[in-house]
């Protein structure tokens, strides 16, 4: 392990921590090379992924709301700021926006430049749970996410597979059986594995102004920090 990748390590990390980050990790990219970016080119010199999480819970409410207004402009706010420390010690360094979709048609909408939730499986501040989620040990499924690239020598986290183990509540929980009792060790190849997407986008739509957190909410991991 060298030094300096070591004290970049530690050194992003308090930083991200001490402007509101509630976890960080960080993913070797090797570990994500069957995952499909747009362009396909978008890791192209990058050899890690940082990822940074925001729990829900000290918000205290489960909405999209909460998430644009709160959670996602804080991850920015963090990410712009590594990103930053990283460029001032001459390396490069990408931010990728944590709720950016690629285009308003359904199937752009299912698209995103890359999946953050892969990142941060890889980097192993948790697992892809059955409910398609990245599922954290402190604070379940309840958190956002964002990823910065870089070259910055930096020591990766180890990927961690499904801890789901005989757990169904969230497969329970939706309302319109849009999750698929699949098993897999580490994550699913594909998404329609484990989640009907076009059933649970439909759904959610329908809930005018509102959105579906039933599978979030279900999942009994991190509840000490969660709602009861
Ligand atoms: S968000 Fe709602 S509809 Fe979609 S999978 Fe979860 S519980 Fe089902
Ligand atoms: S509710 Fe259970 S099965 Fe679903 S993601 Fe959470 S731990 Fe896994």
């Amino acid at each position: 392990m060298s030094r300096e990748a070591k004290k970049n390590t530690e050194e992003l990390k308090q930083l991200a921590k001490d402007n509101g980050a509630d976890l960080f990790g960080v993913a070797d990219l090797k570990e994500i090379r069957e995952i499909s970016t747009h362009p396909p080119d978008l890791l192209s010199g990058y050899r890690y992924g940082i990822t940074i999480a925001v729990s829900l819970d000290r918000f205290g409410s489960y909405e999209t709301a909460t998430e644009d207004q709160f959670a996602f402009p804080l991850l920015r706010r963090i990410s712009g700021i590594i990103v930053n420390h990283i460029i001032k010690k001459d390396h490069r360094a990408l931010a990728i926006d944590p709720d950016k979709i690629l285009g308003e048609n359904i199937e752009m909408r299912n698209l995103s430049e890359i999946s953050h939730k892969a990142i941060s499986r890889a980097a192993g501040i948790g697992w892809i749970g059955k409910s398609a989620l990245l599922i954290t040990p402190e604070y379940g499924p309840r958190v956002n996410i964002t990823s910065v690239f870089t070259d910055m020598p930096l020591i990766p986290g180890m990927p961690i597979d499904c801890q789901c183990k005989s757990c169904m509540k969230c497969i329970l929980a939706c309302p319109v059986q849009a999750l698929i009792d699949s098993s897999f060790k580490d994550y699913p190849r594909k998404i329609d594995q484990v989640l009907l997407v076009n059933q649970c986008k439909e759904w959610k739509d329908e809930q005018v102004g509102l959105t579906c957190w039933d599978c979030v909410l279900a999942c009994p991991k991190g509840r000490s920090s969660g709602p009861k």
